[in-house]
């Protein structure tokens, strides 16, 4: 990119946006990183965009000039999304926060791609609805959870944001503006193209808005904990609920070391520093009960003590408040140290292979990592703790290149939930296979042939 082609992009956008196109070097070094270990980049500009039609405006702009453009939520990815790697203009979507409609009797509602996943549900209470894709922070935005087909611990139940975006608006490389899927629950015309923007990193088009389904609140919740005294009981616990069928709605993992960090991190009482499940269970208040007997149950018969649960709503939200506080609670066990937050997904009958392989890599490698995960699906994340030396990093990425090689070993994926970014590139075409990859790139060039749309991403090249 030669100098006059950012200047003259970064001048036209003012004309634009006027104030809301800045230069200024904090909100830059703000744009250059997201939650992860990468190098930061500094963006040449931030744009903040209100509309759609700002957005297209701004793509075509930075189409015409061959100027990268990096999508920004809110800056929680986990692998390098948001690292504008080749400079260029971030277009920060956060601003764009109307809930545009809401329909109760089709449980469905459009949003602009910045509102919150705390701020819609917050709109929908009221109306007996929920949005149940939950990822560990309440920042991110339902824009950004699109862009990296996110998920939570809901998603054993009710699905990631792949099963929950109907529909799209999105502004594509060269300033054209589509709407992908409709509001019906299934439709058999066409390429299905909200799924292929949904998990797209920003590397296709910019989401600007998200046709959403919705859910009943629950009549009844009740949540539970269980603890056993190896991590291999925990896990075969989990695969016998799994497959006896009982819808849990979320079945979260904590090794000895992630219990510990967040008994002492999130004050919780009557639990102890060793393996352990937490549990939800929705439906009727009769329906809740059974389900929490069954799985009380199957625990027992792999050794699982002290099941207690709670309908109480405070406890609940205690609880929960714990589990997504993990990876803070997991870097207060070493102050100085950064994290990183591996994510990986096995087929759920591997899952205490994958699991009890990674403890043995952790203990090789010598570095804390704690483990926590959606098990329910089999997806689970070791926090490998960096020590703040020389080889801290490339000690930690070789821990985490290992977990990664075993899940793939056992038919998994390198990532359940947070995505390729930067971080995960490498393993993509042992995944996928070459061929596979290279349409996924046609597709790329296909959409974004002058290569400007988050570069660096996804692909190696
Ligand atoms: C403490 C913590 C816990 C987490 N737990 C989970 C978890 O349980 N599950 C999970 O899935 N993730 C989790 N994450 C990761 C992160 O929250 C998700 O990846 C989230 O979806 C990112 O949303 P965001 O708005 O911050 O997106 P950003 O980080 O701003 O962007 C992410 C990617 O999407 C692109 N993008 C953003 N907005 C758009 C848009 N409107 N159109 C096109 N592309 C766009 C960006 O260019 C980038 O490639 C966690 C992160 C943290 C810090």
């Amino acid at each position: 990119m030669s100098e006059t082609a950012i200047e003259r992009t970064i001048e036209a956008a003012r004309a634009l946006l006027g104030e809301r196109l800045t230069t200024n070097a904090s909100l830059r070094e703000h744009h250059s990183h997201g939650q992860d270990t990468q190098t930061p980049v500094l963006p040449d500009a931030v744009a903040f965009v209100e509309t759609t039609e700002e957005t297209a405006a701004l793509l075509a702009l930075c189409h015409a000039e061959r100027v990268p453009v990096v999508a920004w939520g809110a800056g929680t990815s986990l692998e390098g999304h948001v690292t504008p790697v080749r400079g260029g203009i971030t277009i920060d979507l956060s601003r764009m926060t109307g809930i545009l409609d809401v329909s109760q009797p089709d449980m469905d509602c459009r949003v602009q791609a910045g509102v919150t996943r705390e701020q819609l549900n917050a709109h929908l209470r009221d109306l007996g609805l929920f949005f149940p894709v939950d990822p560990g922070t309440a920042a991110c935005t339902i824009g950004g959870m699109c862009a990296t087909r996110a998920s939570g611990t809901n998603a054993v139940r009710y699905g990631t944001m792949r099963e929950n975006a109907m529909g799209l608006t999105v502004a594509l490389a060269d300033g054209r503006v589509i709407r992908t899927g409709g509001r019906v629950r299934k439709s058999a015309t066409g390429y299905d193209l909200t799924r292929l923007f949904v998990g797209s990193e920003g590397t296709l088009g910019i989401i600007t808005e998200i046709q959403l389904r919705l859910h009943g609140i629950p009549e009844a919740m009740s949540s539970a904990t269980c603890q056993f005294p190896t991590l291999r009981d925990a896990v075969e616990t989990v695969i016998a609920i799994m497959q006896s069928g009982i819808p849990v709605a979320r079945m979260e993992l904590l090794d000895e070391v992630q219990m510990a960090a967040c008994i002492a991190y999130s004050k919780l009482e009557g639990l102890k520093p060793t393996p352990g499940l937490f549990f939800e269970f929705h439906g009727t208040p009769a329906g809740v009960k059974e389900q929490a007997e069954q799985a009380e149950e199957i625990a027992s018969g792999f050794d699982g003590s002290g099941f207690r649960w709670a309908t109480d709503a405070a406890e609940r939200n205690k609880l929960w408040q714990a589990r997504h506080d993990a990876l803070w609670a997991a870097l207060a066990l070493k102050p100085g140290h950064q994290g990183i937050a591996t994510d990986v997904i096995v087929p759920i009958s591997r899952l205490n292979e994958a699991i009890l392989g990674a403890k043995e890599d952790i203990a090789a490698s010598g570095l804390t990592a704690p483990i926590v995960g959606h098990v329910g699906d089999g997806n689970f994340h070791t926090v490998i703790l960096v020590p703040p030396e020389p080889d801290g990093l490339a000690r930690a990425w070789e821990l985490d290149k290992k977990i990664v090689a075993r899940a793939l070993d056992l038919g998994g994926s390198c990532s359940g939930e947070h995505g390729v970014g930067i971080g995960k590139r490498e393993f993509l075409e042992r995944e996928h296979g070459a061929e596979a990859l290279a349409v996924m790139y046609s597709l790329k060039q296909t959409l974004d042939p002058r290569g400007i749309m988050n570069p660096g991403k996804i692909f190696l090249n």
